[in-house]
């Protein structure tokens, strides 16, 4: 295995992460608009631009404690319910790194996974649901498939980015259960879920990044 995840690695992530959704303001803020409450972009912006400030600290860290500041930061910056939900998902992931100081595809796993696990059980949320969580599982669901199948790890990152972006598209014909889409009429059937949507921006832009690796 060639890929590997090191606070740095992870910093830099962060930062593409901050530069992507400067251009995404309006799309993703129309979509929470339709079926939430419009805050959806601003939430996540400023638990990135936090991050973004604090990069140089930051790449200087552990990843268990990189992972414990995220969370912790999302945790205060972000509100609404992605901030609860991103928050107790990094610090869930932290717990899982323990004192790893790199991780190659298979630890990636079992941290998305520990992530996956931590919102399902905070949100009370399951797969189709119409939440963040239909764009995390299928990639986690695919990263999984690739490495137990022993695929090439490009193909393997390749899957788990159309994973997420396919599991995000998929929401747009799911009725909530959970969040504020629920409060429409048809619990927002025919519109794309923000927290999906930017969930799998986030895990495209992971996947972009450690491809140049291999
Ligand atoms: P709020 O809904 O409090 O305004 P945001 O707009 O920041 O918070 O985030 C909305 C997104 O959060 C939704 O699009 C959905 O993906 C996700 N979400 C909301 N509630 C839950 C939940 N209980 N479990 C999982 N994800 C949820
Ligand atoms: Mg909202």
């Amino acid at each position: 295995m060639s890929i590997k995840i090191n606070s740095k690695i992870y910093t830099d992530y962060l930062k593409t992460v901050y530069e992507k959704l400067q251009l995404e303001e309006d799309y993703v803020t129309s979509l929470d608009a339709a079926t939430g409450d419009g805050d959806h972009w601003s939430n996540l912006n400023k638990g990135f631009s936090k991050l973004n400030e604090e990069l140089t600290q930051l790449s200087g860290q552990s990843l268990f404690n990189l992972f414990k500041s995220i969370g912790m930061t999302m945790m205060s910056q972000i509100g609404g319910s992605s901030g609860v939900l991103y928050g107790g998902a990094y610090i869930a992931a932290a717990q899982e790194l323990n004192d790893v100081e790199e991780l190659d595809l298979s630890g990636l796993r079992d941290v998305l996974k520990a992530m996956l696990e931590d919102m399902m059980k905070r949100g009370k949320a399951e797969r189709g649901w119409k939440t963040m969580i239909d764009a995390l599982a299928p990639a986690v669901d695919a990263l999984n498939a690739g490495l137990a199948e022993n695929e090439e790890e490009a193909k393997i990152l390749r899957e788990f980015k159309d994973a997420a972006i396919n599991g995000a598209e998929a929401t747009k014909e799911m009725e909530a259960v959970r969040g504020r889409a629920t409060y429409q009429a048809n619990k927002g059937k025919g519109c794309l879920d923000p927290g999906a949507y930017t969930m799998a921006l986030q895990l495209s832009t992971l996947a972009e990044i450690l491809l140049k690796q291999v």
